[in-house]
């Protein structure tokens, strides 16, 4: 499928550009010339800025909210919801996602499921089981370990089944029973064994790491990106421009369970909400800090399917400009997750496009509603609110 769009304004995952542009899209690439024949679609005329399509750097797609009863559900109907999650984040504009935890290897099997066509989700990069302590931080879906040869063996293991990334829980959560969210459950010397292991077959580290010295033993350790950072101290902080660290806050797990609001139709427990309050004081503080210190930020959501837009406006309401924001949801998360054709409309890049109204630089409300969602050049959400018949001439691809 070929076709050209025009639009009156454009982010193009680094800046905003104005005046009338089209952008052509042959097969699942964008391409530099349009093709004799090929259906056009003028939005040119309307008030809407044109994007590379979103991505959410930290998701778990097995995961639906915080009563964790559901793992207990039978794997087919766990796959289900993992599809239902998918297409919340299609739905949100979100074009690639990195999975970064599920049990039982069901983020290899959707992987199978997308590349075979039989469900539709965003581009899916994935982690598989977790490095965890021995009833540690996400136990239930973790490879459990109780030293280093355990932790090469698992870190060995996640490889060869060919995960993207391998992730680490080195600090307790907000919702770990029975341990504090700054306890460390992974020693140094674990950590160290897991990155040069990862690292050997050319595959990155995300590390969980909350808050206390688990922090800094894993930007010491040379982790790629550290993953929530509720308390981020300055030594830390110095540490992770030193190496390069990428942060990814995931501000709207946080803000959603001190809320206390339901996700998937369960609301957390009033103890671990209690925490969340805790942590949001200082940790919009801490992205601050470490944003002003020139450490990489990128967006990323955990288990709220679809919120990714909420991401972009806590990261801007942390004080990150609106677009080193939206960068850190399109052409800064393609950096860190090493892709360098997604997050930008350069041609040669995947079509993965986003359309919504308005200027999502002066208001990042904007992203709330999407209004035409392309991936790979196929045309996968079109709201009835962007209101131009003509973008049926694209064609449609729902997955259905
Ligand atoms: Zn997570």
């Amino acid at each position: 499928m070929a076709f050209s769009l025009s639009t009156p304004a454009r982010f193009d995952g680094r800046d905003h550009r104005r005046g009338r542009h089209t952008l052509h899209v042959a097969g699942d690439a964008i391409a530099a010339h349009g093709q004799p024949g090929a259906p056009h679609l003028d939005l040119s005329a309307h008030d809407v800025t044109l994007l590379p399509g979103l991505i959410d750097a930290h998701v778990h797609l097995a995961i639906s909210h915080t009563d964790l009863a559901e793992q207990a559900l039978p794997p087919g109907l766990r796959i289900l919801r993992m599809t239902r999650n998918a297409r919340a984040q299609l739905r949100a504009g979100v074009t690639t996602v990195r999975d970064l935890g599920a049990p039982d290897g069901l983020d290899l099997q959707l992987r199978q499921a997308f590349d075979e066509g039989l469900a539709l989700g965003p581009r899916y990069l994935l982690a598989g089981r977790p490095i965890v302590a021995v009833d540690g931080h996400c136990a239930f879906m973790g490879h459990q370990v109780d030293g280093v040869r355990a932790a090469r063996r698992a870190a060995e293991r996640l490889i060869d089944e060919g995960v993207d990334w391998v992730k680490l829980m080195v600090t307790a959560g907000l919702s770990t029973p029975g341990a504090g969210p700054a306890a460390q459950q992974l020693a140094p010397d674990v950590i160290a064994a897991v990155v040069e292991v990862a690292h050997a077959a050319g595959v990155p580290v995300a590390a969980h790491a909350v808050a206390g010295p688990g922090v800094r033993a894993a930007v010491e350790a040379g982790v790629d990106s550290l993953e929530h950072g509720y308390w981020l101290d300055a030594a830390t902080i110095t540490a992770m421009v030193a190496r390069g660290t990428t942060l990814v806050p995931t501000r709207t797990v946080v803000r959603l369970v001190a809320e206390g609001v339901a996700v998937a139709g369960v609301r957390p427990p009033a103890d671990v909400q209690a925490t969340a309050q805790r942590a949001e004081e200082v940790h919009s503080a801490s992205v601050r800090r470490a944003y002003d210190a020139g450490v990489a930020i990128v967006a990323g959501t955990d288990y709220r399917h679809g919120s990714l837009p909420l991401e972009v406006q806590l990261l801007a309401a942390s004080g990150l400009t609106p677009t080193d924001a939206l960068r850190a949801a399109t052409a800064g998360a393609a950096r860190l997750l090493r892709r360098d054709d997604i997050g930008t409309l350069a041609p040669g890049a995947k079509a993965d496009l986003l359309v919504v109204h308005g200027n999502p630089l002066r208001d990042p409300r904007a992203l709330d509603q999407a209004l035409l969602v392309v991936q790979g050049g196929r045309v996968v959400l079109v709201h009835p609110d962007l209101g131009v018949p003509e973008v049926g001439a694209l064609g449609f691809d729902d997955g259905g």
